[in-house]
């Protein structure tokens, strides 16, 4: 017999060692996400893809799917939990999305569009952290960065390289780079490194690519991120 869970009431199939976030991909259901990555091992750390399975919640990237799982994701309550868990990732970073260059192709900014987010609900509370422009083909803007370790894994797990960890706790959580001066510079990055556009925020991006895309052509400008699955 077929393997099957439901999501939303809609039978969605899935294969022995699935999580709930694979079997709706495959199926073509968005389950908002900011840290799960198909190419990478899951994190779950960002929570944003928080879903209520038999009565529990649970993150949709680390839990297996389970023959009939009765699982609940476009919900008042969850898309709730989802706009203040984005709200707090705004107020803990500088994301000043009008001057940043990823606008319109930044998944922060697009999954905060799709859960209709129109202010940022905390007060900000964000320390001032390094930018590091010393590489002369990448930039690292740590105010940006929203701890989702996917440049750590594609770093560790692609490129082959550990260029970068996630150090301190709180307010003082910071990425760190693995070089002897502690910036890009001298770390062994590359640009066509995986590492080097895999950021989901305009916090490790390419340089003089910035705004060269015009507003109305940009990735998210004619879509919502719920309709991109294919890169997700
Ligand atoms: Fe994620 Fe970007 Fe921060 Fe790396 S720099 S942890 S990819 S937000």
């Amino acid at each position: 017999m077929e393997q099957h869970i439901t999501i939303d009431g809609v039978i969605v199939p899935f294969k022995p060692g699935e999580t709930i976030m694979q079997a709706a991909s495959a199926a073509n259901i968005y389950i908002p996400h900011l840290c799960h990555h198909p190419e990478f091992k899951p994190h779950g750390s960002c929570k944003l893809c928080t879903v209520n399975v038999n009565g529990r919640n649970c993150s949709a990237c680390t839990f297996p799917a389970e023959f009939g799982q009765q699982v609940l994701n476009q919900t008042d309550e969850l898309n709730k939990l989802r706009l203040r868990i984005i709200q707090m990732l705004f107020v803990e970073g500088n994301h000043l999305c009008p001057a940043c260059e990823k606008s319109g192709n930044c998944k922060l900014q697009a999954t905060a569009y799709q859960l209709g987010m129109l202010d940022s609900h905390f007060p900000h509370f964000y320390k001032a952290h390094e930018v590091d422009s010393s590489h002369p083909d990448l930039m690292l803007d740590r105010n940006r960065c929203i701890f989702c370790t996917l440049c750590v894994r594609a770093s560790r797990d692609v490129d082959g390289k550990e260029i970068f960890e996630i150090s301190g706790r709180g307010i003082n959580k910071h990425l760190v780079v693995n070089s002897p001066s502690g910036k890009l510079h001298d770390s062994g990055m590359e640009m066509d490194d995986r590492a080097a556009d895999i950021c989901p925020t305009g916090a490790l991006l390419v340089k003089r690519q910035g705004f060269s895309v015009p507003i109305g052509k940009r990735t998210f400008d004619n879509h919502e991120i719920s309709e991109d699955l294919d890169e997700q």
